[in-house]
């Protein structure tokens, strides 16, 4: 039986545990001292906390829960992770470098049950939802690299944009969002948190009701209905009014700004009148909105889609800058190792399927690059 990850606790979860056991409520922001400031990779390294504690910890949880399987450095300095977990699944995480600094996108499932049409995550259905402490040791791993690499830079940004659907994990994704914005710890600044979900209605009024003053972008992809089941099943479950509804409650509620992504797929939903379609759903909630517009990243198995002009993503652009629309254009990061989410992890599957044993050779990071 693997023990459970230390990450994995909340300061008072940890807090808690630890009186239960008869030690002081201060014992716990030492170790969280040692494991998010000083980042020791044994219990053993703790050193001012008493022996007994530590056999206490090191009986009960790990410290080390992911191991490296494969990184991939592009050459804009984006580092994709392949991690193995305790019971073999593989999971992705990246490392991106913005000019603002650096930004971690986690991984919350193994596989996804949503099954979004031109999604690498979505072709492998769900085997398990990650825990709080695999979701946030991954943000550590990273950080331990650059701390290796003497690179004296702290991750800043965590986008929740990895494989799987948060919000079908929601729990464990709270937690670890507890975990990563409290001061005692990584100190990530809500405002520097995103979640990203295809847009599970209900858990969107939920996420509202916990306060966690975290941002929020929503998967839509297409401006009605039908173009959006199409590309998205989960689509007859959440139509788009239903969301909108969610929408509309989380900006009543929050106070906060909604991002709506959108993926650009050619000659399906990339043409104007998609775009005028969007800004009239958009409607009165334009100084509360961005829409992100996502140059698609290709995927083998999905050849149906392509990405789309350049000429037709600007067009699009402009169509919404001219309605009164804020939006931006996605800027790729590592587009080289194929960093949209789940390619690099579909690739290893299927050559570990294929060969029958664990190779990494043959995979050509420009083979994945499609884009
Ligand atoms: N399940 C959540 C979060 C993970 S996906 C969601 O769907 O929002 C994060 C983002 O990456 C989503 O907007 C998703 O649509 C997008 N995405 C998935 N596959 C992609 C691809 N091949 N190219 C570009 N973006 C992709
Ligand atoms: Fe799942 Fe998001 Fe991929 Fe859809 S886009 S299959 S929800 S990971």
């Amino acid at each position: 039986m693997n023990k459970e990850s230390i990450y994995g606790l909340t300061f008072d979860q940890l807090a808690a545990w630890l009186m239960e056991y008869g030690h002081k409520k201060s014992r716990a922001s030492q170790v969280w001292d040692w494991l998010y400031r000083k980042r020791v990779m044994h219990f053993s390294e703790m050193l001012d906390v008493n022996q007994e504690c530590l056999q206490l910890l090191a009986d009960h949880f790990a410290l080390q829960s992911l191991t490296e399987h494969l990184r991939q450095e592009s050459a804009d300095g984006t580092i994709k992770f392949l991690f193995k977990l305790n019971d073999d699944n593989l999971i992705e995480t990246v490392l991106m470098r913005h000019k603002f600094g650096l930004a971690v996108c986690v991984t919350t499932q193994v596989g996804c049950n949503i099954g979004c049409s031109f999604c690498a995550s979505g072709l492998l259905t769900k085997k398990r939802d990650l825990s709080s402490g695999e979701i946030v040791e991954q943000i550590m791993k990273v950080q331990l690299h650059l701390d290796a690499a003497k690179q004296a830079q702290s991750v800043s940004r965590v986008v929740v944009m990895g494989i799987g659907e948060p919000f079908d994990n929601y729990k464990n994704l709270v937690d670890t969002i507890m975990i990563i914005k409290n001061h005692k710890g990584l100190a990530i600044a809500e405002k520097r948190i995103t979640v990203s979900t295809s847009g599970l209605a209900d858990k969107i009024y939920e996420f509202t009701d916990n306060n966690l003053q975290v941002n929020l972008a929503i998967s839509l992809h297409a401006p009605t209905n039908e173009l959006r089941t199409q590309i998205m099943k989960i689509n007859r479950a959440f139509p788009i009014e239903k969301v909108m509804q969610a929408v509309d409650y989380y900006l009543e509620k929050t106070n906060r700004r909604i991002t709506l992504e959108y993926i650009l797929l050619k000659d399906l939903n990339d043409r104007k009148e998609h775009a005028l379609q969007l800004a009239a759903l958009i409607g009165d909630k334009r100084p509360l909105t961005n829409v992100n517009l996502i140059p698609y990243n290709q995927v083998d198995e999905h050849n149906q889609y392509q990405r789309s002009e350049h000429e037709s993503m600007r067009a699009f652009y402009d169509t919404l800058k001219k309605q009164g629309i804020n939006c931006s254009i996605r800027v790729e990061h590592g587009a080289d190792i194929g960093a949209a989410c789940g390619q690099l992890r579909s690739k290893q599957i299927k050559v570990l399927n294929y060969e029958g044993q664990e190779s990494f050779s043959v995979i050509d990071p420009c083979e994945v690059h499609k884009g």
